[in-house]
């Protein structure tokens, strides 16, 4: 599955930037910090504001 990275998101957990990655799974957004593994998901309000507020997406990649 294509996985779009989200510019200048920051991980609530680990604080690390551009790390988010963000993809539909059963027709839900879910946005993943590569880095520390923290999984958000559309229910979660922080995913609206991190989606939202920085649509722009600064990558693509389709794991192995
Ligand atoms: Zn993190």
């Amino acid at each position: 599955m294509r996985k779009r990275f989200i510019a200048g998101a920051i991980c609530r957990h680990c604080q690390a930037k551009d790390t988010l990655a963000l993809w539909k799974e059963s027709g839900v957004e879910v946005v993943e910090c590569v880095k520390c593994g923290d999984q958000m998901r559309e229910a979660d309000k922080q995913v609206q504001s991190a989606v939202r507020k920085d649509e722009q997406i600064i990558g693509v990649f389709t794991p192995e």
